[in-house]
């Protein structure tokens, strides 16, 4: 990087020459520049912090097949010049992105939906955030249908989402692990614990490292019509803030249970924005009397889903003080889906990042969690039967 507050220059060298697609975006101002599935092999580091007009940037897989690397502005900006340049003279392929400050009333965004006039690649699609998405929905579907035109499978599908992904991170220790690897670790060991019974069909939002938007984890649990929606996470806490430790399991409500919940969800929120998309329209909740009925048998069963979930789990794991709470959890939405966030416990505690990186206590705490879903269905088709 170089420059400084007015205009900074952006040089990443490759090893051969790529596609890439730089566009601006406001809310915050950040530049997200597209690219195909590329290993970054940056230093350890690279990114926390910026240059100029760069505060920090980003990079990281967002889908099979695509890379994207953004950076948070310190400012509105433009893109005044993108490309990649060919290999000459000995100098490798390199990405060059130049930005330069503008005020706030001439900033003009770029969205996905426009082509950005700096690009000069017509071979790459306008649109682009759409069509990612949407391939994710069609990655997800096949599978699905192709199974179900085989052979109907009566199977409740309980759908897993490890949270983050790619380009988002998660929550990190101190000491580098990273939220997002010790989810998915967590995820696919409750995936084998579960189908090893051969009770339910379990659908993973994600099962390596790829960014998954929130709505799109929502809409994989209700394409499914999942009996259970299960997310993963891991928490922080900043030192300031003390130290926390345990496994606090949450549902959604309008209002959080506590201030310590309202700025979690807050923080899992945003991890649209991280990954350079902002996916601020959410589906309008239709003001309908049967919705609002689905929606309250729902939450219903979401609620008791978490208390089991709760008291089994404490049998093996340590739990925070207040295990049970609620907030504004955007992938917890489907008003049709029983849904629930686990954090599973604080990676910035180092009793508890312990457990979460050893073989045995994940076995352990994916056994009670297993068992947890059994009783819960248990529950319901003892209901079910009883009222026939
Ligand atoms: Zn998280």
């Amino acid at each position: 990087m170089a420059g400084d507050e007015r205009q900074t220059r952006f040089i990443l060298d490759l090893d051969r020459k790529v596609d890439a697609r730089a566009f601006v975006l406001a809310n915050p101002y950040r530049v997200v520049i597209d690219l195909p599935q590329i290993a970054f092999n940056l230093p350890e580091g690279a990114g926390k912090s910026g240059r100029g007009l760069i505060r920090s940037y980003r990079f990281g897989m967002v889908m099979p097949g695509a890379s994207r690397l953004v950076f948070d502005l310190a400012g509105p900006a433009k893109i005044e010049q993108s490309q990649v340049l060919e290999p000459e003279n000995g100098q490798p392929s390199r990405l060059i992105v130049e930005l330069a400050a503008v005020d706030k009333a001439a900033f003009q965004a770029t969205p996905p939906s426009t082509p950005a006039p700096t690009q000069p690649a017509p071979s790459q699609p306008a649109a682009q955030d759409m069509q990612l998405r949407s391939t994710v929905v069609a990655d997800a579907d096949p599978e699905s249908t192709g199974s179900t035109a085989a052979k109907p499978d009566a199977r409740q599908v309980i759908v897993i989402d490890p949270g983050h992904g790619g380009i988002d991170n998660g929550t990190a220790a101190p000491s580098g692990e990273n939220e997002k690897t010790i989810v998915l670790d967590f995820a696919k060991a409750l995936r084998d614990q579960i189908e090893k019974s051969g009770k339910y069909r379990v659908v993973m939002t994600r099962d390596d490292d790829t960014f998954v938007p929130l709505g799109e984890r929502v809409r994989i649990g209700r394409n499914h019509a999942a009996a259970l929606f299960v997310s993963i996470h891991a928490d922080a806490l900043p030192k300031r803030e003390g130290d926390a430790q345990g496994a606090t399991v949450y549902t959604l409500s309008d209002k959080a249970s506590d201030a310590e919940a309202e700025k979690l969800a807050e923080l899992e929120n945003k991890a649209d924005a991280i990954a350079g998309l902002d996916l601020t329209e959410e589906p309008a909740e239709v003001a309908d009397i049967l919705i609002d009925l689905t929606q309250r048998e729902t939450r219903a069963f979401s609620n008791r889903f978490a208390k089991t979930l709760v008291a089994e789990m404490k049998r093996v794991a340590r739990m925070h003080k207040h295990p049970l709470k609620s907030a504004g959890f955007r992938v917890l939405k489907a008003h049709d889906v029983p849904s629930v966030l686990i954090e599973l416990g604080y990676v910035s505690n180092k009793g508890d990042l312990q457990h979460l990186v050893s073989e045995s206590w994940r076995s352990r705490t994916v056994g009670s969690v297993a068992q947890a879903i059994d009783v819960f269905f248990g529950k319901r088709v003892v209901s079910a039967g009883a009222s026939r």
